[in-house]
């Protein structure tokens, strides 16, 4: 017979794949329930024709995290992934036709900035420097640890570190500090967009990832992003996870202060004695959970943005795209309030193009292009009429047109062989995310630490949750420690369960008979 204690898991993305495998290596028998026909979630893979291309995410950050989990599931990350380091980081494009090469080559870097401003060198030494301290003191105190009560989180130690990592102070805003080119103050805060998140309304904590970028240096695998899915869910079934896919659960059954099972759209009843949410956060409390206060209160947080992705497979190859490029809109503060105010797509949209092929020739057939374009845009929104089609043809228009008249790509249209477009509806439709928002709920300074929406559930004491949604956030990486503190709080549980059981145990050995 078999005593392991059980569990399931809602959801193979990154952070349901790296939970069930962590509990399955502390003695669980886990059972992993997806929607979809692979694992992944947002981090999926598409393959056509010989193209391969990442669904979500292109920036391999923060290994040293991702070596944490391959060692935590008694594993090599070095056997299993070959990483190359991505330097330049990226080519930033202006519409005034400035190019900046964000690089880890101080040199260079100096060249290339002081050209721009005569200070901004020095200014860019500084911003890294306090990147740097932000980075290591939220990694330590805020990010990497749970929070049981807000006194833990606003504890003495910890106010005077909130006020060290600016997490009051607006990073656009922080950025002024260190450059007057507004073209500077861009090319250093655009990168809030992986958080789904405007500079404008962005804690300056968030400096902390040009410090990671360009200290702890941007990697990608070899074969692609989801190499790393792949492998941590052939380590999670190694260590003996079932993966069930095709089967999204639609029900999650609750008695007074425990979930009880979950039932799948087939109508087939699931019974387990701890039980983890991967899906995102607030679509299980508004979507799978009995109705509740907390359900409702999900629609008045706030969401990260949403983007339209276009998938393209090329016939021919553009040697004038670098590996991950950004192209930045005119009007940046515009372009923000129109993505997160009016929920649409600015005027000028920025955009992020990603043609992996430079460093892995396998990504296309030989001479071929595999091309993934990210068009920032906002959530779903029911208060604003969005009409996504034709916001996808001026996404695709723009985009175009900016390849065109910055780098001659004048062709493309006509040696484009298939294309296939993401838009919010499909990031909802296809992964549950609510709104659509594609990086899950927003990381604003009321949504992060203890304000976040917290890995246990408060009243069914055996659901807990792990991925973007809950504590500490967004990002590959950090769904990553997301996973270990989940797990770290339900081994902790039962411990305390075990405790408790065995001391009420003994009082009743002892207790005098009557
Ligand atoms: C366009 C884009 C670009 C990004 N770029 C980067 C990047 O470069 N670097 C980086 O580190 N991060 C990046 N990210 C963020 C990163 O992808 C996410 O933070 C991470 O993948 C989230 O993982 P997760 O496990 O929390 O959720 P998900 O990936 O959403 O996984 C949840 C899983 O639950 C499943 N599910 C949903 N409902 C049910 C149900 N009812 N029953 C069963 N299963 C269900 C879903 O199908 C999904 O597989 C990017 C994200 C996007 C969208």
């Amino acid at each position: 017979m078999n005593n392991k204690p059980t569990a399931i898991v809602i959801g193979a993305g990154i952070g349901g794949i790296a939970t069930a495998a962590r509990l399955a290596r502390s003695g669980f028998d886990v059972t992993v329930f997806e929607k979809n026909e692979k694992p992944g979630g947002r981090a999926n893979q598409i393959l056509r024709e010989g193209h391969r291309f990442d669904v979500g995410p292109t920036l391999f950050l923060m290994p040293e995290v991702w070596e944490e989990t391959y060692a935590a599931l008694g594993e090599k990350m070095s056997d299993h992934l070959k990483l190359t380091r991505i330097d330049p980081t990226y080519t930033v494009y202006f519409e005034d036709g400035l190019q900046l090469q964000l690089t880890s080559n101080l040199g260079e870097m100096q060249t290339q900035l002081e050209k721009i401003e005569k200070t901004a060198f020095t200014g860019f030494l500084k911003y890294i420097a306090e990147g740097s301290t932000h980075y290591k003191v939220s990694l330590e105190k805020f990010v990497g640890r749970n929070f049981r009560n807000i006194f833990e989180y606003f504890s003495p130690a910890n106010l005077p570190l909130l006020f060290r990592l600016k997490a009051l102070a607006k990073h656009y805003a922080n950025t002024g500090r260190f450059f007057k080119d507004e073209r500077l103050k861009a090319a250093f805060t655009f990168q809030n967009m992986y958080l789904g998140l405007s500079p404008y309304d962005a804690p300056a904590t968030y400096s902390l990832l040009q410090y990671t970028e360009l200290a702890e240096g941007v990697w990608y695998p070899r074969g692609g992003m989801y190499r790393a899915i792949e492998t941590l869910a052939a380590i999670a079934e190694k260590l003996g996870v079932k993966f069930i896919y095709n089967s999204p659960v639609a029900k999650i059954k609750a008695g007074k202060s425990r979930v009880e099972s979950v039932v799948t759209e087939d109508g087939r009843e699931f019974f387990a004695d701890t039980f983890v949410g991967n899906a995102d956060l607030p679509y299980i409390y508004k979507d799978l959970l009995p109705i509740s206060a907390e359900a409702r209160k999900m629609d008045k947080k706030l969401y990260t943005c949403s983007t339209i992705m276009f998938y393209w497979g090329v016939d021919k190859q553009y040697p004038q795209l670098a590996h991950h490029n950004v192209f930045l809109g005119r009007d940046y503060r515009a372009s923000f309030e129109q993505i997160f105010d009016d929920h649409g797509l600015p005027k000028q949209p920025s955009f992020y193009v990603h043609a992996p092929v430079r460093t892995d020739p396998d990504a296309a057939p030989a001479g071929q292009d595999t091309l993934y374009v990210l068009v920032p845009v906002g959530h779903i929104d029911e208060a604003h009429e969005q009409d996504w089609g034709a916001m996808v043809a001026r996404a695709r228009q723009a985009v175009m047109e900016r390849l065109g008249k910055e780098m001659g790509i004048i062709d493309l249209e006509q040696h484009i062989k298939f294309e296939i477009v993401y838009q919010p509806e499909t990031w909802k439709d296809r992964f549950n995310l609510e709104k659509g928002a594609a990086f899950g709920l927003s990381h604003n300074f009321w949504q992060v630490g203890y304000l976040r929406p917290h890995n246990r559930h408060t009243r069914y004491k055996n659901l807990y949750f792990s991925g973007a949604s809950t504590h500490p956030g967004t990002g590959l990486p950090i769904v990553l420690l997301s996973a270990k503190l989940t797990t770290e709080r339900i081994l902790e549980e039962m411990g305390t369960i075990s405790v408790q059981n065995m001391a009420k145990a003994v009082a009743a050995a002892n207790a005098p008979s009557q």
